[in-house]
């Protein structure tokens, strides 16, 4: 296994392999940047095949997260954690204080947060033995509601404004009225989409590999259910991929009729060209780092104090962030992922503080 000539290594600044036989906890945590402040970024579960995946993991997702909160204005830098091992069967809470003393020796150079195979509960769990977790706090929601620390409202809230923004770059619209959005899994963050969207007008097609959760979506928002072929390539304004990554990729975008993609998933893209791709058959996409940072503005907030106002002007400021991507692209005739990177780069640092 190499490290600094791994294909993923981006100069990351700091590596930690952690044992603890006794829990049989393995884990690696990656830290890619810290010019902005101390790395965030999600501890994920997962039975990596090998140690090798585990640690292309974590040096992928780490340098997404400076990227992540650079564009989103945050003083936070980029780290991400995995353990190795399925959460169903390895998680135990000697596993999990054991992650949390390890989080503790890293004294907050990095701060865990939930991922897939994470809850918060488990982070309470580490968090007995450091400070250095987040996203665990009850307090008021940027919505003034309670929140147990769950970010998916704020990230759903951060793409609902994001995606306005790209119907008024690219349909010259300030309204949503009929605007007409496909919605590709309802879950935490989609569902919580579409009933912004239903709201503000916009007529919403749902598909969720869930029955229960489309049958939610048209009963309540009166959506349209399609099937898992036709989501993606309805004549509609906007799709909103809001499920797995991967689903931009050579097959789905020659398909696509919808001049716009604003939607919350992670790593959309199967492949970095396929940004191009988009652009070429003149498809607006919204980089989902960008329009998907509403969660982690949520968590970073509940680290500066309560304070629900901050938070919903900092998650609308995706909006402004996302005009001048769209206007950046289109000025300099590059694909929107291209110049989201390029913008990120502009506001970090290959230097630690
Ligand atoms: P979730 O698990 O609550 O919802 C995902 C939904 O997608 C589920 O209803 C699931 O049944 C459905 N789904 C899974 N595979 C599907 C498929 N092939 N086709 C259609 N539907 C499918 O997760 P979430 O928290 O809503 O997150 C959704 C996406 O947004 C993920 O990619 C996640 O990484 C990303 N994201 C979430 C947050 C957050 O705050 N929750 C923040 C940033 C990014």
């Amino acid at each position: 296994m190499t490290v600094f000539t791994h294909p993923e290594f981006d100069n990351h600044e700091h590596l930690s392999f952690y044992c603890d036989p006794d829990s049989g906890l393995r884990a690696i945590i990656a830290v890619h940047n810290t010019s902005r402040g101390p790395a965030l970024g999600g501890c994920r579960m997962f039975p990596y095949d090998s140690d090798e995946e585990a640690l292309r993991d974590a040096l992928r997702l780490s340098r997404g997260m400076t990227y992540k909160s650079a564009l989103a204005g945050l003083n936070l830098g980029g780290g991400k954690s995995v353990i190795i091992g399925d959460p169903r069967e390895h998680k135990s809470e000697a596993l999990l204080e054991a992650m949390g003393r390890f989080l503790n020796q890293l004294g907050g150079l990095y701060i865990a947060a939930e991922d897939s195979g994470t809850s918060v509960a488990d982070l309470k769990i580490m968090g007995r033995h450091t400070v250095h977790v987040a996203g665990i706090a009850d307090r008021p929601g940027f919505d003034g509601k309670p929140s147990n620390g769950d970010p998916s409202p704020a990230t759903a809230y951060g793409t609902f404004v994001g995606l306005q923004s790209a119907v008024r770059h690219k349909l010259g619209r300030s309204d949503l009225e009929g605007v007409k959005v496909a919605i590709q899994g309802i879950g935490n963050v989609g569902y919580r989409l579409a009933r912004h969207l239903k709201d503000a007008g916009a007529q919403l097609w749902v598909y969720d590999i869930h029955q229960d959760q489309v049958d939610r979506a048209v009963d309540e928002l009166g959506a349209v259910a399609v099937s898992a072929d036709e989501i993606l390539t309805l004549p509609v304004d906007v799709v909103a991929p809001c499920a797995m990554g991967a689903i931009l990729n050579d097959a789905s975008i020659k398909r696509l009729q919808a001049p716009i993609i604003a939607g919350a998933a992670n790593n959309q893209l199967a492949n970095p060209r396929h940004d191009n791709a988009l652009w070429n058959r003149g498809i607006l996409y919204a980089p989902d780092f960008v329009i998907n940072a509403g969660g982690i503005i949520d968590v970073y907030y509940e680290r500066q104090g309560p304070d629900p106002k901050a938070v919903r002007r900092h998650v609308e400021a995706i909006g402004t962030t996302l005009d001048e991507i769209f206007a950046r692209s289109a000025n300099e005739g590059l694909p929107t992922g291209v110049i989201a990177n390029q913008l990120a780069e502009e506001r970090f640092k290959h230097t630690a503080r």
